[in-house]
C-alpha cells in the first residue's frame, strides 16, 4: 500500500510502497477515509518533539488524524466489527493502568502517539494499525459520517478536551486564544459554540477573519499593536477567563498568561519548537498574586469522544467548517513542506490513498 514516509527528519518526505499492517490480537485495521495535516505532523518532521518522545526511527509513517472504516479485528477485539467506522485519537491508550481507570486514558501510562513513535505507524497510508482497538476506535454514530469525521482530528478533539473539560469554559466567559491556526481555530469555535465570547489574536489578518466566521466577538492582529495582552485586557473591562496558547511559542504562551484577569486559567495547548525545548519563562509571581491555574491539555479520552459527538451531531459544533482543503496523498508532503512559512489556513485533509 501507500504510505507517506519519514526517511530522514527534515528532508523531504516521500510516498512508497509499504507492508499493509496486519491486526495484533487485541487491535483492528482500519482503511483510512480521511486523515488531517497537522502542524504535529511537520513538528515530527523536523525532529523538534526530542523531548517529548515523539521522534519515531525512520523509515517511519507520519499522520495522526485518522478516520477511517475497519477492515480486520484481531480475535480478542470484541466491540469492534469490520465495516464499522471510526474516528482514531491519535494518542494510544493501554485501558488498565491507573489513569486509564479513572478515566484519564488521553495521558495513559503507558501511552502510544500515532504516528509519533515507533509502536504506531501512521494514518498517511491507505491502511492504519489501531492497538488495542476496544478502546482506541471509537464507532462514529450513524448521523455522522467518517468524510466529514476527518477534520475532527487531533486538533479538534484537542481542543474540545482544552476547552469543555481543562479550562472548562462557562456561559459568558471571555476566551481568548493565541494563535489561530488549526488548533486554535477549532478552539475558537468550540469555546463559542461552549457559550463563550472569544477573542483571536494571531498575525494574519486571514486567520483572524476565519476566527470571527467562527464566532469571535472580537479579534487583535498581534502585529498592530505595542503589546496584545493590553489590548485583550482592555477589550474584556480586565482580563480574559481563559486563555489559550494555540502555538507553543514563547511569545503566544506569555501573551497568553497575560491576558488574564485574576482568578483567570490559561490553558496550555501547543507543545512548544525546537527553539524552546519545552521551557518557557512566564510571571510566576503573578500566578501566585492573581491566582492563576495553569493547565496542560493533551488530546482527548476516548470515552469522552461521544460529549463531542453528540454536539457535532446536534450541529453546535461543525468540524467540516474548519476543513480547508481536501488533498491527495501524493500532496502531502507539500502541504506539510509549506507549514515551514506558517502560512497555511484552517484544516486540510487528506482524502485520497491509493490513487
Ligand atoms: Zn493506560
Ligand atoms: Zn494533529
Amino acid at each position: 500500500m501507500q504510505a507517506v514516509l519519514l526517511e530522514e527528519f527534515q528532508e523531504p518526505l516521500t510516498v512508497q510502497d509499504v507492508e499493509r499492517p496486519e491486526p495484533e490480537p487485541d487491535g483492528a485495521v482500519a482503511e483510512v477515509i480521511g486523515c488531517g495535516i497537522c502542524r504535529s505532523d511537520w513538528h515530527c518532521w523536523q525532529g523538534d518533539w526530542d523531548w517529548f518522545g515523539y521522534r519515531p526511527d525512520p523509515p517511519h509513517i507520519l499522520g495522526h488524524e485518522p478516520t477511517g472504516r475497519i477492515v480486520s479485528v484481531g480475535e480478542d477485539v470484541e466491540n469492534v466489527e469490520e465495516g464499522q467506522e471510526v474516528a482514531i485519537p491519535f494518542n494510544f491508550a493501554c485501558g488498565s493502568c491507573d489513569l486509564c481507570r479513572n478515566g484519564r486514558e488521553n495521558i495513559c501510562e503507558n501511552h502510544i502517539g500515532l504516528g509519533f513513535m515507533n509502536q504506531a505507524p501512521g494514518a498517511f497510508a491507505e491502511e492504519v494499525h489501531i492497538p488495542n482497538a476496544d478502546l482506541n476506535a471509537v464507532p462514529l454514530p450513524d448521523g455522522i459520517d467518517a468524510e466529514s469525521a476527518a477534520g475532527m482530528g487531533c486538533r479538534f478533539m484537542t481542543s474540545f478536551h482544552a476547552m469543555a473539560h481543562r479550562a472548562p469554559v462557562s456561559a459568558g466567559d471571555d476566551v481568548v486564544i493565541h494563535g489561530c491556526g488549526g488548533i486554535g481555530l477549532s478552539a475558537v469555535h468550540i469555546a463559542n459554540a461552549l457559550g463563550g465570547n472569544v477573542i483571536g489574536v494571531d498575525l494574519m489578518d486571514e486567520k483572524l477573519e476565519r476566527a470571527e466566521a467562527l464566532g469571535a466577538v472580537a479579534t487583535v492582529n498581534a502585529q498592530e499593536v505595542d503589546d496584545p495582552a493590553t489590548e485583550v485586557r482592555d477589550i474584556t473591562d480586565g482580563g480574559a477567563d481563559v486563555s489559550a496558547d494555540a502555538l507553543g511559542i514563547a511569545t503566544t504562551c506569555q501573551n497568553a498568561v497575560n491576558s488574564l484577569r485574576k482568578g483567570g486559567t490559561h490553558v496550555q495547548i501547543g507543545l512548544t519548537t525546537s527553539e524552546e525545548e519545552g521551557m518557557v519563562s512566564l510571571p510566576t509571581d503573578e500566578f501566585v498574586a492573581k491566582e492563576i491555574d495553569f493547565k496542560g491539555s493533551l488530546g482527548l479520552q476516548p470515552s469522552r469522544y461521544s460529549e463531542m459527538l453528540d454536539m457535532v451531531e446536534s450541529s453546535k459544533l461543525d468540524p467540516t467548517a474548519l476543513v480547508e482543503d481536501t488533498v491527495d496523498i501524493h500532496q502531502v508532503p507539500d502541504e506539510l513542506a509549506a507549514m515551514s512559512d506558517y502560512n497555511t489556513v484552517g484544516i486540510p485533509v487528506c482524502n485520497e490513498f491509493s490513487n
